[in-house]
């Protein structure tokens, strides 16, 4: 019986750790800075966000409103950016919260972040003092709805 691996958890961030590229580290140091310039008066929750589109790098901050409603997240200022400068594909994205810990996207912008990206899009979730962690989309937001779905419905929308 082959014996149980000892250091698993830590195998495991030295396996994500592996994967950091030049271009993670660029992406990183775009959310972390994007952090600094949050507009949360509300929360005093600020995050930094940043995409990589191929070559191709945009970040985004999250802007609160007096309304709470109009409030929009940094990943989706960052998305809608890249989005308006041409660009209709994610490959990476970054999330820097304050957060020991790491935070995970919410609910809305993992439907956002899904709309331009793969199952296999990597997202790193860092705090400003490091890189925490590699999710894929897929492992955060595993059954979506996708475009997919509405051709389905229009086909059956036209049978009837
Ligand atoms: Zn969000």
């Amino acid at each position: 019986m082959p014996k149980p691996k000892k250091n698993s958890v830590k195998d495991a961030v030295a396996e994500w750790r592996k994967l950091v590229t030049s271009s993670t580290k660029k992406l990183y140091q775009l959310a972390k800075e994007a952090q600094t310039r949050s507009y949360s008066p509300y929360s005093k929750y600020p995050v930094g966000a940043s995409v990589r589109s191929g070559r191709q790098f945009f970040a985004g901050t999250n802007v609160e409103n007096a309304s709470y409603g109009a409030t929009i997240c940094a990943e989706r200022v960052a998305i809608v950016t890249a989005v308006a400068a041409g660009h209709r594909r994610i490959d990476e994205i970054c999330l820097v919260t304050s957060n020991s810990e790491g935070a995970a996207p919410c609910g809305m912008c993992l439907q956002v972040i899904s709309e331009f990206s793969g199952p296999d899009t990597k997202l790193w979730i860092a705090n400003p003092k490091e890189i925490l962690g590699l999710y894929r989309l897929k492992e955060l937001f595993g059954f979506r709805f996708t475009k997919k779905d509405l051709k389905l419905k229009s086909k059956q929308a036209q049978r009837r």
